[in-house]
């Protein structure tokens, strides 16, 4: 499995929200005339923020406009920009930016990266940056942070930005072209420095394999126990449809490759003794099962990488315990439930059964979460909204998105929980269950039935979570969740 992009980049752009915001994109959000951000993108080279802020504000003050940057003289020009990094040569590049745009380009500013080029003091990375944030338009501007940091994290192998830019190009999905600089020059200087990067503190440190990397000595160790750490831990929810049919399908190799701190696995329909040892075992883990009584049969089972202070067999509930539906972890500062609701069935002929399930299920996570956060996972056998499923309207009367189990999502969140994955993402088309017939999942007719929810409070501790729907093995894909 390969380093994931986009859980990674969803992570840091929570995580570089909260730092200093680059100078090209802080004018970009003062202003949206290119002529400002493509001077701003000259004065920014080699030069701190700051002081490209201060220079940036005098100039624009005498030349607001292109015309009247043509009025002012170079000398005058080095006066109004020290001290950013190489000045003079910087007002050499102003004084002769309206003749040039003049001559050549009709005093329009180019939209495309070749073009810009061929302006003074105008190289690739400054241009693929003037077409990203003045022209929104899609570019990938590379520079020593991006081509560091993507090196870092292997998910390209290159000597010079401008390898990088064109691996990026072929490599990196789209969506990410426009922020991808911004978000990696606010996290290379805030946390992954060029030199002694912060990897203690690193929100991403578990999906990093820091090549080539020196981390910064940390004094003492900050990494305490029983889930008390601070460090970043991603979670992981997967409905497998029976263990045993997955193992074949390289349950193992998923599992060590995602490197989780937490499985929740759903619908395991084996009892532990019936597993392989491979099952049972998988190094780094310990395993934590609660089978039905019924004989291949729902079951919930958690993988922990870390020793939990309490397991909680069940709801403490005669109705629903021994189907095997809901198994707690207890760390230091947090509930970790996994949970497999009841399917109302054809019919819904057991949606008195559910709705009873679901009700006694959030009064348990009401009263663990007046102790601590509280992380609910897995198949809540519901699609919530409309844009949660392909084809709403066909389903209305069908389980899984009856009238009265969406009602009772509503009164879940109302009620404090939140559906984390849609803290993130408002897109359609994103789903976790397809079913095996019609080519169902080639096709993308889907419905989004898993979910990773936490308490209210806990909001603040969530930092990403995704869907890995190319994760095959099973008809549900696994969801993940970065908690802090
Ligand atoms: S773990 Fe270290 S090297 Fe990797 S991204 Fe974080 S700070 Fe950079």
């Amino acid at each position: 499995m390969q380093f994931s992009i986009p859980e990674v980049l969803q992570i840091l752009s929570t995580e570089v929200a909260e730092y200093a915001v680059p100078i090209v994109d802080l004018i970009a959000v003062q202003t949206n005339d290119p002529y400002k951000i493509l001077v701003a993108t000259i004065l920014s080279a080699r030069t701190k923020d700051e002081t490209t802020a201060k220079a940036a504000a005098r100039l624009f003050k005498e030349a607001p406009n292109l015309a009247a940057l043509a009025e002012i003289s170079e000398e005058r020009l080095a006066k109004l920009i020290f001290p950013v990094g190489f000045y003079k040569n910087k007002a050499g590049f102003l004084a002769r930016l309206p003749g040039v745009l003049a001559s050549e380009f009709g005093n329009q500013i180019p939209d495309e990266v070749e073009p810009l080029t061929r302006l003074p003091g105008v190289g690739r990375k400054t241009a693929n940056l003037v077409v990203a944030v003045a022209f929104k338009k899609p570019a990938i501007c590379v520079d020593t942070h991006v081509h560091r940091i993507m090196n870092i994290w292997g998910y390209v192998e290159t000597k010079s930005p401008l390898e990088t830019e064109m691996a990026l190009r072929a490599k990196l999905p789209p969506q990410y072209w426009l922020t991808i600089n911004s978000t990696l020059v606010a996290f290379g200087q805030g946390t992954c420095k060029p030199v002694a990067p912060h990897c203690d503190r690193c929100v991403i440190a578990q999906y990093c394999p820091q090549i080539g990397v020196r981390p910064r000595k940390v004094v003492g160790n900050s990494k305490k126990t029983n889930g008390d750490t601070t460090a970043m831990r991603k979670f992981m929810s997967w409905n497998v449809n029976g263990l045993r049919a997955v193992e074949k399908k390289g349950f193992v190799k998923i599992i060590t490759e995602l490197n989780a701190d937490l499985v929740a696995l759903q619908e395991i329909k084996a009892l532990p003794e019936q597993l392989s040892e491979s099952i049972q075992n998988i190094p780094g883990y310990t395993a934590y099962w609660f089978s039905a009584q019924k004989k291949g049969y729902a079951g919930v089972a958690t993988y922990s990488k870390e020793q939990p202070l309490s397991v909680l067999y069940g709801i403490d509930h005669k109705d629903h315990d021994y189907e095997g539906r809901v198994l707690t972890l207890e760390f230091g500062d947090f509930f970790f439930v996994n949970a497999y609701f009841p399917n109302a069935q054809h019919g819904l002929l057991r949606m008195d059964y559910k709705l009873k399930f679901n009700n006694d299920l959030l009064a348990f996570a009401q009263t663990l979460a007046k102790q601590k956060s509280v992380v609910i996972c897995g198949d809540f056998n519901v699609a919530h909204k409309e844009i949660d499923l392909t084809n709403p309207k066909q389903n209305e009367k069908n389980p899984g998105y009856a009238p009265e189990e969406r009602a009772w999502m509503d009164q879940f969140l109302a009620a404090g929980f939140m559906d984390t994955f849609r803290m993130f993402n408002q897109e359609p088309g994103q789903y976790t269950w397809w079913s095996y017939r019609f080519n169902a999942r080639a096709r993308n007719i889907g419905w989004r039935i898993d979910y990773f929810c936490v308490d209210k409070k806990s909001a603040g501790r969530v930092k990403g979570a995704t869907i890995l729907s190319e994760v095959l093995g099973s008809d549900h894909c696994p969801v993940t969740l970065a908690f802090a």
